[in-house]
């Protein structure tokens, strides 16, 4: 006899033949083990109630006796009820069951049972879901809910588990560390898969659930750890032997004393591309807090060591923005910097590709266009993307496929909340700029109804009249690009009527060539006009410290961060600036938005925020931003669980004490899930 083991295929239990195991597949449930895992997504509470607990339309478990034999009714076409009356506490109710007349015989008349449903409080009847049996002290309060799918039932499911939790129990191990299991006082491997499948009670319930989350979170930063730890093995890496003295000679020339936090996270930076140890760094710093400077620093570093450094914006404004900043910087120092864009074609491009190629070129700025097939480095060091989080996650990886191993360093303007650097940026060190250059007046935001945009526009007319600008955000509308144009189209017409012929009025939007784009965003920075119509497209980066006032329309349609970064354009000069935000909000998520705003202008409450009202895709970016799914646990609901979790998974990796004999099955299963994860490729 062959022994059993908990990777055996499903197909070993009774009654799982092709069809069943294809439909499985589609579950990902393929061993005994996923099985086991799959755990369900809610419970029925089966808890017998008294009809005074009973609210309307509650799904609760009644007992009561048959007062009189079932009777089923056709109707429709096909269709048919199951009449039956229970007698409970003195009272009689009706309980009807729709196209289950099979269920008749379960109602015996004068016998006791007991039945799931939804209860109407008005017209004090059941709609039957499930006829029990009539509980014993031993039977469970709960029935656990899977999501099954077309080709496999629910109760297909249940039984499925229990045969398979009856066969295997035995060979079930703890992968969590005991001393983790004492520590927290968690339960083990086995409790965990009994008391989330097959609770008595709520008690049971809980502690396995509870178990259940510290122990995705751990396996997911140990896989996270264990991958950094490798990533930063010496070998992996550039040692930037860079040149201090030149480094510090370039600060001198700066126009401004660096910040102690842009000091600090310089030196974090340096530190690491002198160590032969890959870097792979996050730089996140509130809007304006002076990243720029921080990245023309190590790149001025880099390029002291002998080596090429890189800067990627997601936008081909950003990219000449920075280019032209960089190019002033670097205008009395030897350093070569080029832009390569989409729209640099031809000869420029070529001249550009075989300068770069042949090491004359020490910094390139540039868009998407930098990593694409044809674009080769002679000695890459440094490779920086700005406003990281509209990147993907793949497009950050294709450097190294180009079979470059530079320094890393990923800057975003988007704080992001602990927890959630921890799940997403759980790879990467973190360095944050968690002050502004002294002497900024704060962003002052206020808050109108859409009948009080007169007031806000003859506002901005006192600001325009001492001679600033100011930006008039259109709405977002995120199902048409269409309906976005006109939507701004409107938005200029009213401000032409507003402001005309005393101010000259642009419009910017995401349907306009690139380099049609720029030359507004010129235009206004040269006060060629004086308010600027634009969609997002201006969210990003933009630098016109001229502009001290915003007009926000719809915001409560806007995620907080998105707003934050909107309002980041202004409060860039010597000047007090104000942001108004026009909003009707239905609903208290909203109104709670728009108060968080007023509040505050620091980006890390107001991502913070952002995460609790609307999750993490909104604060990330969407789909792109790399954040792993868990199956039980929730990074935002559960971040104590996650924060435990990743300080435990740390140690364990760097004492290397995760490879002790007595944590075998935790090594087992990790070598286990890296195979899987090789498959893949
Ligand atoms: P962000 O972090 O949003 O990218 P920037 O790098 O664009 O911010 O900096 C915003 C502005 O602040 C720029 O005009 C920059 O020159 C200026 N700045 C940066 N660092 C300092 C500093 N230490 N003191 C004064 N001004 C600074
Ligand atoms: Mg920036």
């Amino acid at each position: 006899m062959t022994s059993k083991s908990l990777l055996d295929p499903v197909a070993v239990l009774p009654g799982v033949g092709p069809k069943k195991v294809q439909a499985l597949h589609e579950l990902k449930i393929n061993t005994i083990n996923d099985l086991l895992h799959y755990f369900p997504f809610r419970y029925e509470d089966l808890k017998v109630k008294s009809l005074d607990e009973v609210i309307d339309q509650e799904k609760v478990t009644l007992k009561g006796v048959v007062v009189g034999p079932p009777v089923v009714s056709r109707f429709g076409r096909g269709k048919n009820r199951l009449n039956v009356r229970l007698l409970i506490d003195q009272a009689v109710i009706m309980v009807t069951f729709f196209n289950q007349p099979w269920l008749k015989d379960k109602f015996e008349t004068g016998a006791e049972v007991a039945v799931y449903g939804k209860w109407d409080a008005k017209r004090k009847s059941m709609t039957g879901m499930k006829v029990l049996a009539i509980k014993n002290d031993t039977s469970p309060e709960f029935a656990s809910i899977y999501s099954a799918s077309k080709s496999i039932r629910q109760t297909t499911l249940v039984k499925l588990i229990r045969t398979a939790y009856d066969a295997y129990a035995d060979l079930i191990v703890n992968i969590l560390p005991q001393a983790l299991i004492d520590k927290y006082r968690l339960v083990t491997e086995r409790q965990v898969i009994h008391g989330m499948h097959f609770p008595k009670t709520q008690t049971e319930a809980n502690a396995a659930r509870r178990t259940a989350i510290f122990e995705e979170f751990f396996l997911f930063q140990m896989a996270i750890q264990l991958l950094k730890k490798r990533e930063q093995a010496p070998e992996q890496g550039l040692a930037l032997h860079y040149d201090n003295q030149k480094l510090r000679a370039f600060i001198q020339t700066l126009p401004f004393e660096l910040t102690k936090a842009q000091k600090r996270v310089v030196n974090e930076i340096c530190r690491d591309l002198k160590s032969p140890r890959h870097m792979n760094r996050l730089l996140q710093g509130d809007v304006g807090s002076g990243k720029t400077i921080v990245a023309a620093l190590v790149m001025y570093a880099a390029v002291t060591a002998g080596y090429q450094a890189a800067l990627m914006a997601p936008t081909e404004i950003l990219a000449e923005q920075h280019y032209k900043n960089l190019q002033r910087l670097f205008a009395d120092f030897d350093v070569q910097v080029a832009l390569l864009t989409g729209s640099i074609k031809g000869k420029a491009r070529q001249a550009i590709l075989s300068d770069l190629a042949a090491g004359k070129i020490d910094l390139i700025i540039g868009t998407h266009a930098l990593i694409q097939d044809g674009v080769d480095f002679a000695k890459l060091g440094l490779a920086i993307t700005d406003e990281q989080h509209r990147f993907g996650v793949n497009q950050r990886r294709v450097l190294r496929e180009k079979g470059y191993r530079p320094d890393i360093l990923a800057m975003t303007a988007t704080p992001i909340p602990r927890t959630l650097a921890i799940t997403a940026f759980g790879e990467m060190d973190v360095s944050t700029i968690d002050e502004l250059p002294a002497g900024r007046i704060p962003i002052k935001t206020s808050w109108i109804r859409g009948n009080q945009v007169a007031n806000a526009l003859s506002f901005i007319q006192k600001e325009l009249a001492k001679g600033r600008q100011a930006y008039v955000v259109t709405p977002l509308i995120e199902e048409s690009e269409s309906m976005d144009l006109k939507n701004a189209q409107a938005v200029f017409a009213k401000m032409q009527a507003a402001f005309a012929p005393t101010y000259q009025v642009g419009l910017l939007h995401g349907q306009l060539k690139n380099e049609d784009k720029d030359q507004i965003m010129q235009a206004f920075k040269a006060n060629e006009f004086q308010v600027l119509v634009a969609t997002t497209v201006i969210e990003v980066g933009v630098d016109v410290p001229n502009a001290t006032a915003m007009l926000i329309f719809d915001a409560d349609r806007f995620g907080l961060s998105q707003l934050h970064q909107l309002r980041g354009r202004i409060g860039r000069g010597q000047e007090a600036s104000f942001c108004i935000l026009v909003a009707d909000p239905k609903n208290q998520n909203g109104i709670e938005r728009m108060e968080t705003m007023v509040a505050t202008t620091d980006g890390f409450q107001v991502s913070q925020k952002d995460l609790e009202l609307r999750g993490p895709g909104d604060v990330l970016g969407e789909k792109q931003s790399g954040m792993p799914e868990f199956k039980v646990a929730d990074p935002v609901a559960d971040y104590r669980a996650l924060e435990t979790a990743q300080i435990e998974a740390q140690e364990l990796v760097t004492t290397g004490a995760w490879q002790q004999p007595e944590n075998r099955p935790l090594a087992n299963y990790l070598a286990q899930q890296e195979q899987n994860y090789q498959n893949l490729d």
